[in-house]
């Protein structure tokens, strides 16, 4: 499923393994420990080898973790693409401890990254809607409008992805997305 822009920038959505999927950067769900996790996080590590941990141990020691809503950048090791974004979403306490705009930030921190090391296919797994507990129907219509709004303005990403893992995901994506065609005709 497919959203075109009037300035000719796709937005894409399917089902499937985000490991599989070549890009230039690939979104990791991360959490703020920087620390190998399991769902996507420990997919992306899998697919991607010990050279990504490795990287992120050199950033935790820098730096530490990372803040919820920020992201940080490695090199994608073994997967098809050229970087990874670690980006950390919120925890899900309810919605009323700014869930939604980390959650709009994770997305945003992503797309600025990705303009800033001139990334032209970018892919995003359902980020907080696993382990961390985000309501997918609430998470889907916030992580597409904040990409769609990126692909509007200035930026290099020719193709943003959505590689939602199960049916009940790509569901509640491709809900989200109509509604924001609606809106934009
Ligand atoms: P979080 O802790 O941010 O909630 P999770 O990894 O637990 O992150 O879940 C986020 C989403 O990623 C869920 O929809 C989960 O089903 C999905 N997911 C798990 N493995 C993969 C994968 N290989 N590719 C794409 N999405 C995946």
């Amino acid at each position: 499923m497919e959203l075109r822009l009037a300035n000719g920038k796709t937005l894409r959505l399917v089902q499937g393994d985000i490991t599989r999927v070549a890009v230039d950067a690939i979104v990791n769900a991360a959490n703020a420990a920087l620390r190998g996790g399991g769902g996507v996080d420990g997919a992306i590590h899998r697919a991607g080898g010990p050279a990504i941990m490795a990287e992120l141990d050199r950033i935790r020691a820098a730096q530490g973790g990372c803040a919820t809503g920020s992201a940080v950048v490695t090199a994608a090791g073994n997967l098809p693409a050229k970087y990874v974004f670690h980006a950390v979403g919120p925890i899900w306490r309810g919605g009323a401890q700014g869930e939604a705009e980390q959650l709009a930030s994770c997305y945003r921190t992503a797309m600025r990254l990705a303009a800033e090391h001139d990334v032209r296919s970018i892919s995003f797994p359902s980020i907080s809607t696993g382990v961390y507990g985000y309501p997918v129907e609430q998470a889907a219509p916030i992580a597409l409008r904040a990409v769609v709004e990126a692909l509007k303005g200035e930026t290099s990403v020719e193709t943003a992805i959505f590689v939602l893992f199960d049916r009940a995901t790509f569901d509640a994506y491709a809900q989200a997305l109509e509604s924001i065609r609606a809106s934009l005709e």
